[in-house]
């Protein structure tokens, strides 16, 4: 016997409860748990996940384990008066995984452990069936079989099947004793075939074997899988639950079946749920027969019925949420073998919610505790209706979700000529694409991940995203894809997508608006709309309510500051400028670039000052009264220029025919000039205007002379300059004395006093690691957390996202990619210096962050943690970081209680 409870590997279900789902697993905790609430549970004991850790570790179970388990089986076996696969009156168990987080139909599990040849007999004999005591042998050789020694499943699959042919039946209820039997000498064949190993004779052998077979299934490709893609840790292991067995398959006054105490669809109360009669526990998923649905069991057998709505009535009374529910009926006695709070629907999370906070059983954190910002999100999403939905033609990686319906197209350019909707059909996409991004309804590509750049960029944007899909072929300059079944799709083809699916339809589906965003866009009453409508919008004045983080908006036009606004944004936290310089402007970027003479250069800028004006102005009225922080241009000016190699040949050729343009010669020149290896890391940010003279005066002089005119307007302006990419304090002050001068020009000029704070983004690691000094001239840090991400880790994320992130994922390397959900060890501990040492420099400095991490649950989470005083995210995710701020506020409990 182990000496102190740390050495202890196994537990009696009565000694655990829910709150050891670490050590028992979920299953194995919520099992005890329905022990101690008196319900009818078959005895057992669990093998704790430090036992599966252990095994893992070192290739075989830890020392005194064996022990430990025999030492309660022999406990259970006197409990239950019955010895584990003895010859007359066997104890049969079941050997269940259970790890702390669900993985459905992830691992293994083993029923009717411990018959064997001998112990069939008397199985019969006790029971009186003769048929059941066969066809659980079966069962077990065909589960054991598979699971433990490795036999292909579909082998067993198919002797089950041949043997009901030649015996004429058509289910497997249907099979005699002499099919079954003969079905057991094929079983037993098929493994000693299959394995060269006889199927175990040996009771304990059988039970030691499963138990490993558990502890391995931890490790299998898909667990792994599936593991990378909920985010669970993968080196939790698995608990083992051991439960004597009941028989569901012991003739029609018995059954197994699975129920929610309520429709996890909608949330409504209501009898939900499948029943299978004369049937074991894996049948009902398993398809085999079809179940009856399980308000039919009040006609099959009212008794068993009548206390299974007593337990479901207590389970969610003591758990106060939906909980599910396996059980089985064995000759009219009702067992139950599992529950848990049960996977619903987003709709219903909300209104569950909603539903238990409004009768008094849970408070307003756990309520908030119970709704997530994906879950928000994927109500703001639209949706293609649910009638008429035809046969899909391909499927891929449901990458961001959404209904999009539109006409293809396979560039940016094709993009912009169709005045419809249309769906960008890419192999993958780039920043080039971007303009086609924009303008398209969704995205469509045959190849990456959730992490590749289309899928990154469309979530950033609330687009449709579907990537990675198999099969799909692209043909751009054929313009025209083709699918698997031969179907091909050429442009101005209407096709769907559906970003929560991954499914590709040809033609229009009908697509209904998310009421939701309705509700957002203030085109539609909560306490009208009802429904899913007013319980987000209860839980949205909760997550305000009980917030301390502010959220602001990533904006760059007046009509994104004015959704911002209306989905709750305080401000605007980021306004980038760049596409001010795009378009037909790009011609005075040019301009800019080429010019030879202090006068030229101004020129070019006198051309696009009125236009950044206008677009000020419009953003400020958009913001009247709230911050806009707008960040001074920040990409290297290349990228405003024609591409090196299409101009390259557009000289060569124009060379060769003798006409030269001497204008496009220049501009190839600076091209050159300004082309670089690792654009990233080049001329751009604050760097830009430092070297490039009056670029950034041209900016703060629009900035400035748009808030006067709002000023005499009679409107209220914050607007807020904002220098990227420093590294140094000297850099920073050198552009401060620079806007400052500017600023009181324009004061001076209009008579206007403007007010303009400066500050600054900290997203290099040395502006973090000297935030001190920085904080004592800046009177705001925005973390760039992008950047900062890239610079931490060396990472170019155009670049590594599209080719080695799925291998470091695979490996482990990280289980989310850093750009999605914030690195809180790397990145996130350069952000938390900054913020004590800024805070340290000057108390009244405001610290927040904008970039994708201001909208991700767990980033929002962590933000919170350190003391920001907002984040800042697009203004489809400002709602979801509301609600998310609200639930970090309420902290830890509330959040773990979301798993
Ligand atoms: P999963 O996690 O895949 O649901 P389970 O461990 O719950 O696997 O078991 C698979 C099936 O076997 C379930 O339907 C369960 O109810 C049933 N089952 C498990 N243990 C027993 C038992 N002791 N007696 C009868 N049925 C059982
Ligand atoms: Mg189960
Ligand atoms: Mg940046």
């Amino acid at each position: 016997m182990p000496t102190s409870e740390e050495h202890r590997f196994v537990y009696e279900f009565r000694e655990g409860d829910r709150t050891k789902k670490d050590l028992l697993g979920g299953k194995g905790a919520n099992l005890a748990e329905m022990t101690n609430l008196g319900l009818p549970v078959p005895p057992g004991f669990t093998v704790t996940t430090a036992a599966c850790r252990a095994y893992l570790a070192h290739g075989d179970q830890p020392p005194g384990l064996k022990a430990e388990i025999d030492d309660h089986l022999r406990r259970l076996e006197e409990a239950r008066s019955k010895r584990l696969g003895a010859a007359d009156d066997p104890l049969l168990v079941s050997v269940r995984s259970g790890a702390k987080f669900s993985m459905p139909g992830m691992m293994d599990t083993v029923l009717d452990v411990g018959l064997t040849n001998t112990s069939v007999p008397g199985l019969a004999a006790e029971t009186g069936s003769e048929r059941f005591a066969w066809d659980s042998y079966r069962r077990l050789i065909q589960m054991f079989g598979t699971t433990v020694m490795g036999v292909d499943a579909r082998e067993f699959d198919r002797a089950l099947e041949d043997a009901r042919r030649e015996a004429g039946a058509e289910t497997d209820v249907d099979l005699g004793v002499d099919g079954l039997k003969a079905l057991v000498a094929t079983f037993k064949d098929l493994v000693r075939h299959r394995t060269g190993r006889e199927f175990p004779q040996d009771p304990a052998e059988q039970l030691d074997l499963a138990v490993r077979a558990v502890f391995d299934s931890w490790n299998t490709e898909r667990a792994r899988v599936y593991r990378r893609r909920e985010r669970i840790p993968q080196d939790l292991g698995t608990a083992v639950n051991v439960m004597s067995m009941v028989f569901g398959n012991l003739g029609p006054d018995s059954g197994t079946g699975v129920a929610f105490t309520r429709d996890p669809g909608t949330g409504a109360p209501g009898v939900w749920g499948d029943y299978l009669p004369n049937a074991q526990g894996e049948d009902v998923v398993a398809g085999i027969r079809n179940p009856v649905p399980l308000a039919d069991l009040e006609a099959i057998d009212p008794v068993s019925y009548r206390d299974l709505l007593r337990a479901m009535e207590t389970l969610e009374g003591h758990y106060r949420d939906l909980c599910d529910i396996e059980f089985t009926i064995e000759r009219g006695k009702l067992w139950m073998l599992q529950t848990r709070v049960g996977k619903r629907t987003a709709a219903a999370a909300f209104h569950l919610a909603v539903e238990f906070l409004d009768q008094g059983l849970i408070d307003e954190a756990e309520a908030l505790g119970r709704v997530t910002g994906d879950q928000l999100a994927q109500l703001m999403f639209p949706q293609f209706a649910h009638r008429s939905r035809p046969e899909p033609i391909a499927s891929g990686v449901p990458a961001s979700p959404g209904a999009a319906v539109g006409e293809a197209v396979f560039d940016s350019k094709a993009a912009a000529e169709r005045s419809g909707p249309v769906i960008l059909v890419r192999r993958e996409t780039n920043p080039e694409d971007l303009p086609g991004m924009i303008a398209a309804a969704g995205i469509l590509t045959s190849r990456g991940g959730k992490t590749s750049h289309a899928a990154v960029v469309a979530r950033g944007m609330g687009k449709t995203c579907v990537v990675g899909t198999e099969g799909l072929k692209v043909d751009t300059e054929g313009r025209r894809f083709t699918v698997p079944g031969g179907i091909e799709v050429r442009e101005g083809d209407v096709i769907s997508i559906d970003g929560t699916t991954g499914a590709v339809y040809s033609g229009a589906v009908e697509v209904a608006a998310s009421p939701v965003v309705e509700y957002f866009e203030g085109r539609l009453d909560a306490a009208d709309a009802g429904g899913v409508v007013a319980a987000v919008a209860r839980m949205m004045e909760l997550a305000d309510r009980h917030r301390g983080m502010g959220v602001h908006a990533n904006a760059d036009t007046p009509e994104d500051a004015e959704r911002a606004r209306r989905f709750g944004a305080a401000g605007i936290g980021l306004c980038r400028t760049e596409h001010m310089f795009l378009g037909e402007r790009r011609r005075f970027v040019e301009d800019l670039i080429l010019a030879e003479s202090r006068a030229g250069r101004d020129r070019a800028l006198a051309e696009l000052l009125p236009l950044q004006l206008e677009d000020f102005e419009g953003i400020f009225a958009a913001m009247d009264g709230l911050p806009v922080t707008i960040r001074l241009i920040d990409p290297p000016l290349h990228e405003f220029l024609p591409d090196l190699t299409d101009l390259s040949v557009r000289v060569a050729l124009a060379e060769e025919r003798g006409r030269v343009d001497e204008d496009q010669a220049r501009l190839l020149e600076a091209v050159r000039r300004l082309d670089e290896q690792n654009p990233m890391l080049g001329l751009r940010g604050v760097r830009l205007g430092l070297v490039v003279p009056g670029l950034v005066a041209m900016q703060v002089r629009a900035i400035a002379e748009a808030a006067a005119a709002r000023i005499r307007a009679g409107g209220e302006p914050h607007p807020e300059v904002m220098v990227p990419l420093i590294g140094s304090v000297h850099e920073f002050e050198l552009m401060r004395s620079e806007i400052e001068r500017v600023v009181a020009a324009v004061s001076e000029e209009t008579g206007v006093a403007v007010p303009v704070k400066i500050g600054t983004m900290i997203e290099l690691p040395r502006a973090a690691l000297t935030a001190g000094p920085i904080a004592e001239s800046a009177a705001f840090f925005s973390f760039g957390t992008n950047d900062l991400t890239q610079t931490v880790w060396g990472f170019s994320r155009d670049d590594v996202e599209g080719s080695f992130f799925p291998a470091y994922l695979e490996l482990g390397v990280f289980e989310v990619s850093p750009f999605e959900s914030l690195d809180e060890e790397g990145v996130g501990r350069l952000v938390s210096i900054a913020v004590e040492e800024g805070r340290a420099a000057r108390d009244d400095l405001i610290v927040g962050v904008c970039g994708e991490h201001g909208g991700d649950p767990a980033s929002v989470r962590f933000f919170d943690r350190i003391g920001l005083d907002y984040v800042s995210c697009s203004p489809f995710r400002v709602p979801v970081a509301r609600l998310e701020a609200g639930r970090a506020a309420l902290a830890g409990e509330a959040a773990d209680a979301s798993r």
